[in-house]
């Protein structure tokens, strides 16, 4: 069974759930066609960050934060040669990194939040990236999303604990297909753990992602091209009106 986070957050409602509501007894009747119709759609779906290692991983999608995937990868190569490592960047000097990561914006926090991760992954993991749930999340600046992007990319099931990572395409999309009925992402990645099957925690949220960038923009959604049309709540509600 999946594990159970238990958020003390109030609840909000869906910005993007059908006014049908959500129902587990559909989206569960809906979730197997869903996902196959995504592995036709998106067979290669992965994340759009560049990396070579777990440790560069971590640091893109740190970086990733109210950013594009493109700005980050336009960054990370001068990052990555002049810190190879958690131990390099651990003791780098703050107005260095603040320099090189400027163009992703909230550069200031970032620069804090990959100093303190790499400092605590010199100090308490040898400078080597924890495959732990617990342990990525204790790290300065890595939260859940971030944890399961890096767990599930570098380790994918049974070689770590992840989820299903949680961004704004997997919020809107989830929810414009009912397959959950909140808005926070750790209650989000809860109802998908119970409708996904495991073997595809990895590759739905990316493949969601690649919808959420396609067809399923935040602002008028294209139902006629979209791959999983025929088992969509909200497609079904904008043909009918
Ligand atoms: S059918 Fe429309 S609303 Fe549903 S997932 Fe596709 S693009 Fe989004």
């Amino acid at each position: 069974m999946p594990e159970v986070i238990r958020s003390g957050r109030p609840r909000r409602s869906a910005e993007y759930l059908p006014k049908n509501g959500y129902d587990e007894k559909d989206a569960r009747r809906r979730i197997g066609p869903i996902t196959l119709a995504l592995d036709r759609a998106y067979p290669r779906a992965r994340t759009a960050l560049h990396h070579e290692n777990p440790f560069q991983l971590l640091v893109a999608t740190i970086l990733s934060a109210r950013c594009t995937d493109e700005a980050v990868n336009r960054v990370t190569p001068a990052l990555f040669a002049h810190y190879p490592t958690a131990h390099a960047l651990a003791a780098a000097r703050p107005v260095d990194i603040e320099r090189l990561i400027k163009s992703t914006g909230f550069f200031r926090q970032k620069t804090k939040a990959l100093i303190g991760c790499a400092q605590a992954i010199a100090g308490r993991f040898r400078g080597t990236v924890p495959r732990r749930m617990a342990d990525l999340v204790s790290l300065p600046g890595v939260a859940r999303k971030t944890a399961n992007v890096v767990l599930s990319v570098c380790w994918a099931r049974p070689r770590s604990d992840h989820g299903i990572s949680v961004d704004t395409h997997v919020r809107r999309v989830s929810q414009r297909l009912a397959l959950t009925k909140d808005d926070d992402p750790d209650r989000i990645e809860q109802d998908l753990m119970r409708l996904v099957p495991q073997s595809k925690w990895a590759v739905f949220p990316h493949q969601l992602v690649q919808l959420g960038r396609g067809p399923c923009k935040a602002q008028n959604p294209q139902h006629e091209q979209c791959p999983v049309l025929a088992w969509c709540p909200t497609a079904l509600e904008a043909r009918a009106v």
